[in-house]
């Protein structure tokens, strides 16, 4: 896909059906060569159905075509996400763990950034420290849970099989780890924190 600026004024409102003749409902590719030569190959690709709905809006990465803000978050991380993580859905391993309800929307309001933290609250104007309380330091999600000295104490009291926290930097390195971290005695659970 190529970026594009804003579209002439003369296409300004141009759609879909634009593109569709209306005699024998196929593409019509004078104007798909005129307005979008660059997509030509993809819309070669494209079968034109025989039902004939009308225009809309649809996002692809929910069933039902509806925009959330949560599917907006899961393809911003997946984007960003490193090629390790292609095979990792964390938002369903999320949702298998074995934990209580609010646990779990915890998870996911870290993974996704949406924690009252001061880094983020400063973001939004609210505020007037982006620094930790505890220790000075870049108040962070990341911070928060893993990187602060108070932090790391906390997670040396929990009975798991030992973490590398120098190779977490983010909360999808965090998740992807808990696949393979194990629950110890005396807690008495063997298997592995998070779903792998
Ligand atoms: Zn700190």
């Amino acid at each position: 896909m190529i970026p594009v600026g804003p579209p002439p004024l003369h296409a300004a409102n141009l759609r879909v059906s634009d593109l569709i003749s209306t005699s024998d409902h196929t593409w019509n590719w004078s104007t798909i060569k005129q307005y979008l030569p660059m997509y030509e190959p993809h819309i070669r690709r494209l079968e034109l159905g025989f039902t004939r709905h009308v225009d809309s809006l649809v996002w692809l990465r929910n069933n039902n075509g509806i925009y959330t803000t949560g599917s907006g978050y899961g393809l911003k991380n997946s984007v960003s996400a490193s090629p390790q993580f292609h095979n990792f859905n964390w938002q369903i391993k999320l949702w298998r763990i074995r934990a209580q309800p609010k646990l779990k929307t915890f998870l996911l309001k870290a993974a996704v950034g949406a924690l009252a933290i001061n880094d983020q609250l400063a973001t939004l104007g609210i505020g007037n420290t982006t620094g930790c309380i505890r220790c000075g330091c870049s108040e962070t999600i990341e911070h928060v849970l893993f990187h602060c000295s108070w932090a790391k104490l906390v997670w040396d009291l929990a009975p798991l099989s030992p973490i590398d926290w120098n190779s977490i930097d983010t909360m999808l390195d965090f998740l992807m780890e808990s696949s393979r971290a194990m629950v110890l005695p005396p807690i008495g659970i063997t298997n592995a924190s998070m779903p792998a």
